[in-house]
């Protein structure tokens, strides 16, 4: 299993150029699908890579033919050198992206413009401030509406990820559309995936066929159907002459693990070959002792299942979840 070149291949072929990076386990909410009600234990900030070995890290990755880096969390945004990492970042020959759940995104607005931000990814479960307080366990609805609208004033590519829950937003299906009637926003209707302390049970989610199946009765023929891009995770559609489109991500019903090209790395410097499976890798340690991390990365991507982590069934899913095997979301960055 050599590096051929540039690129970090797995059993089946699929090559991996696409990073997600977690910057952070801290995060300035609390949604109940994320977070377990207790929260997670904060741990020593020596547990976490700091700066230099992240960008140190991405570098190699790079070096591996990454090509696409995102930053996530918990909340990315929250961390103190941030804003160092990002810029940072920036110089390394990929596309930077972030997901944040937009409270923090004004501090930040001059930093993104500065490096050439283009897209930008912000949580949205729901249209309704006394819905989303509920969800996020905090209040920042008005927060968060204000910075999503200075980003779509400042020209960004906007995606806004909702994670459908039935009997919580899945109601707001056509307001989540009709916000794109006028706003140049992409809405992502996600799955509700199995996490660890997040009572997962696929009755609360909402599948891509029922999804596609509501919008079809409520919009007819003017629902388009878009390109998706190579390796995307979105199927992606579009109301006729809507400003806007909207996706449906579908890890649990529809998964798309054929053209996965993503490799996550988790705040304390694990290595995750796939965002469900239960086996990590600990670079962060080697890195410390001053050992050859290439090996280490090609290795585990080369051993990734060919779909879902191993978790073929729906019972293995949940069962995964509920026996704490995989780690809670906030701790993997999704
Ligand atoms: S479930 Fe795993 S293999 Fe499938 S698309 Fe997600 S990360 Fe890739």
């Amino acid at each position: 299993m050599e590096s051929e070149g540039k690129q970090i291949t797995d059993q089946f072929g699929r090559v991996h150029n696409y990073l997600r990076i977690s910057l952070t386990e801290r995060c300035n909410l609390r949604c109940f699908y994320c977070m377990p009600e207790e929260g997670i234990a904060l741990r020593p900030r020596s547990v976490f890579m700091n700066k230099k070995e992240i960008i140190d890290v991405a570098k190699t990755f790079v070096s591996l033919g990454v090509t696409k880096i995102r930053l996530t969390g918990g909340e990315p945004l929250v961390r103190i050198d941030a804003k160092e990492i990002i810029q940072a970042l920036s110089e390394l020959p990929v596309e930077l992206a972030i997901t944040t759940n937009g409270v923090l995104v004004d501090n930040f607005i001059d930093t993104f413009k500065s490096i050439g931000l283009k897209s930008i990814n912000v949580s949205l479960d729901s249209l309704q401030k006394e819905k989303l307080n509920r969800i996020t366990r905090r209040e920042y609805f008005d927060k968060i509406m204000s910075n999503i609208n200075l980003l779509i004033q400042n020209k960004f590519h906007v995606k806004l990820n909702a994670v459908l829950l039935r009997g919580v937003n899945d109601c707001e299906l056509f307001d989540f559309i009709e916000f794109t009637k006028k706003k140049n926003v992409h809405f992502r209707f996600i799955e509700f995936m199995p996490f660890n302390g997040n009572k997962w049970d696929w009755q609360k989610g909402v599948s891509f066929k029922e999804v596609m199946d509501r919008i079809d009765l409520q919009y007819g023929s003017s629902v388009l159907r878009l390109e998706d891009r190579k390796n995307d995770t979105a199927k992606n559609f579009m109301i006729k002459n809507y400003c806007g489109t909207f996706a449906v991500i579908s890890s649990v019903s529809n998964p798309f693990c054929d053209t996965c090209n993503r490799i996550r790395l988790t705040a304390d410097g694990k290595i995750k070959n796939c965002l469900f499976s239960n086996s990590e890798t600990d670079i962060l340690s080697a890195l410390r002792e001053g050992k050859d991390i290439q090996h280490l990365i090609l290795e585990t991507i080369n051993n990734k299942k060919s779909f879902r982590g191993g978790m073929d069934t729906f019972k293995q899913l949940a069962d995964s979840a509920h026996r704490n095997k995989n780690r809670t979301m906030v701790a993997i960055g999704g």
